[in-house]
C-alpha cells in the first residue's frame, strides 16, 4: 500500500512525483512503469537520440539518486492491468495487488497501428520508447530506403534525421499537406519545401494499402494508386491511442481519452489522470474537450494533480506550448491554432526565420515560430490575453510583439 500510486513513469508520472514532494506531500509514493528504464525524456527519441547525438544517460529526467533521496519507490518493468476504484487498488500483469490512497494515471498512449496487412513484418517500426529506437537503430546499417508513414511532427523529425544519416526517406502523408492536424497551411508548405530541398521524397494524398514483405521482412509499401515503394524499413507515425483501458474498465468516464476536470480528477473517486491520455476542457481550444500531446501539458497537469493531493488549490489553465526540431530549424508553438479563421505570416520564410500568427474572430490564439525565439517568448502574452490586434501590425516584423500586448 502506498499513499500515492502513479501509473506510467514518463513525463507526467515523473513530474507528478517531483511535484508531490515539492508541494510538501510526505506520504509514500510508488512510480510504476512498464518500461525497464528510469524516467526519461521522450522528445529526443526522434531527434538527438535517433541521430546518436545524445547518449541515453543524458535523456534521464533525474538521476537514480534523486528518486532514492526523496523516498520515491520506482517500480520499472511493471504493467498495471486493472484498477479497482472501490477497493482503492491496482493489479499488475503478474497479479500483484497494490493499494493506494490516491491514484494518478499517467500512462500516455500507444502508437496507433495501420489498419492494413503487413504491419507485423520485421522492419516496421514506431517511435514511442527508447526500446523502439534501439530496435530501429540496430537495422539502420542494412537499410537504404525508409518509408515514413505520416507527415506529423514525429514522422518529419525522423525523416530529417534519417536523411542526415544518409538514408533515402519518403514521407507518405494521406492529407494534402504535412502537419495538417496541428498547423496552418503556410507552415505546412514551408516544411514540405524544406524536406524536399533536403532530399526527402514527400508524397501528399498518399494512402498505404499494404506493407509488403518477403521471408518475414518488409520489402516495400503498396500505395493506393497501385505503386510499390521499395523500402527496407517502415516507420509509422500516425498518432497514438490513449492508454486508458484499465480505467475505462473500472468505469471512468471516457471519450478519446479519460475525462478529467480542471483539477485533473477522473470520474472515479481518488483517481487523477494527466498527460497524453487525459481528455480535458481546454480554455485555449475555446473550451472544447481535447487531449494534448506535449511535455508542457504532461508537466503542468502533473503539478495540478500533485498540488490537489497535497491539499493546495490548483486549476489547470496553462497556455499550451510545444517545440519540434528538424534540420537546423527550431519550431516553437504557443497556443492552439485549431479553429483559426485567419493566419498572418510575420517575416520572410525564405530567410528561415519567421512566424505564423493565428487569429480567431480577430483575436490572437496561437503562434508557430520558426527560428524566431523572440516572437515565441513575446507572443505568448498575446495568446494568454487573447489580444485583438490588426493583421498589419502583427505582420510588421520590425515591430516587437511585446509592443502589441494590450
Ligand atoms: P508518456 O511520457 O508516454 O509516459 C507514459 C508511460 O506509461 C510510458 O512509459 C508507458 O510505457 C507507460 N505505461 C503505459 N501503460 C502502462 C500500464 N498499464 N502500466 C504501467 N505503465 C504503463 N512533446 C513536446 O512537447 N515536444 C516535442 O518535441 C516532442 N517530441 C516527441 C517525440 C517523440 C518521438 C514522442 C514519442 C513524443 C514527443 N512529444 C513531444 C510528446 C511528449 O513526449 C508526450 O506528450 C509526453 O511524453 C506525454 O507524457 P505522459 O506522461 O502523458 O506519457
Amino acid at each position: 500500500h502506498f499513499g500515492v500510486v502513479v501509473v506510467g513513469a514518463g513525463h507526467g508520472g515523473a513530474q507528478a512525483c517531483i511535484a508531490l514532494r515539492q508541494a510538501g506531500y510526505d506520504g509514500s509514493i510508488a512510480l510504476i512503469g512498464d518500461e525497464p528504464d528510469l524516467p526519461y525524456e521522450r522528445p529526443p527519441l526522434s531527434k538527438e537520440y535517433l541521430q546518436r547525438d545524445k547518449p541515453f544517460e543524458r535523456l534521464l529526467i533525474r538521476p537514480a539518486s534523486f528518486w532514492l533521496n526523496r523516498s520515491i519507490t520506482l517500480m520499472p518493468g511493471v504493467r498495471v492491468v486493472a484498477v479497482d476504484a472501490a477497493a482503492q487498488r491496482v493489479r499488475t500483469a503478474e497479479g500483484t495487488e497494490i493499494g493506494y490512497d490516491w491514484l494518478i494515471w499517467a500512462a500516455g498512449g500507444a502508437p496507433r497501428r495501420l489498419g492494413c496487412a503487413g504491419t507485423e513484418l520485421a522492419g516496421v517500426h514506431s517511435i514511442r520508447t527508447r526500446a523502439d529506437v534501439d530496435r530501429l537503430e540496430a537495422e539502420l546499417a542494412t537499410t537504404e530506403q525508409v518509408a515514413v508513414v505520416g507527415g506529423g511532427y514525429i514522422g518529419l523529425e525522423a525523416a530529417a534525421v534519417l536523411t542526415r544519416l544518409g538514408k533515402r526517406a519518403t514521407v507518405l502523408e494521406a492529407q494534402e499537406r504535412v502537419l495538417s492536424r496541428v498547423a496552418g497551411e503556410a507552415l505546412s508548405r514551408f516544411f514540405e519545401a524544406e524536406h524536399r530541398a533536403q532530399g526527402v521524397d514527400v508524397r501528399l494524398g498518399a494512402t498505404v494499402t499494404c506493407i509488403e514483405g518477403a521471408a518475414g521482412r518488409v520489402t516495400g509499401v503498396r500505395l493506393g494508386d497501385g505503386t510499390l515503394l521499395p523500402a527496407q524499413m517502415v516507420i509509422v507515425g500516425v498518432g497514438i491511442e490513449p492508454a486508458v483501458a484499465p480505467l475505462v474498465a473500472a468505469g471512468a468516464a471516457a471519450g478519446n481519452g479519460v475525462r478529467v476536470d480542471g483539477q485533473c480528477r477522473t470520474s472515479l473517486p481518488r483517481v487523477f489522470a494527466i498527460g497524453d491520455c487525459a481528455l480535458h476542457a481546454n480554455a485555449y481550444a475555446d473550451g472544447a474537450e481535447i487531449r494534448l500531446e506535449s511535455v508542457q501539458n504532461a508537466n503542468d497537469q502533473a503539478i495540478v494533480a500533485a498540488k490537489v493531493i497535497a491539499g493546495v488549490d490548483a486549476t489547470y489553465d496553462a497556455a499550451p506550448w510545444f517545440w519540434s526540431a528538424q534540420y537546423d530549424l527550431k519550431l516553437q508553438t504557443v497556443g492552439l491554432s485549431t479553429g483559426h479563421d485567419d493566419a498572418v505570416v510575420r517575416g520572410d520564410p525564405d530567410t528561415r526565420s519567421f512566424s505564423v500568427i493565428y487569429l480567431r474572430r480577430g483575436c490572437v490564439i496561437a503562434l508557430d515560430c520558426v527560428n524566431a525565439m523572440k516572437d515565441f517568448v513575446q507572443g505568448r502574452a498575446l495568446v494568454v490575453a487573447g489580444a485583438r490586434v490588426e493583421s498589419a501590425l502583427l505582420a510588421d516584423a520590425d515591430r516587437p510583439l511585446k509592443m502589441l500586448v494590450p
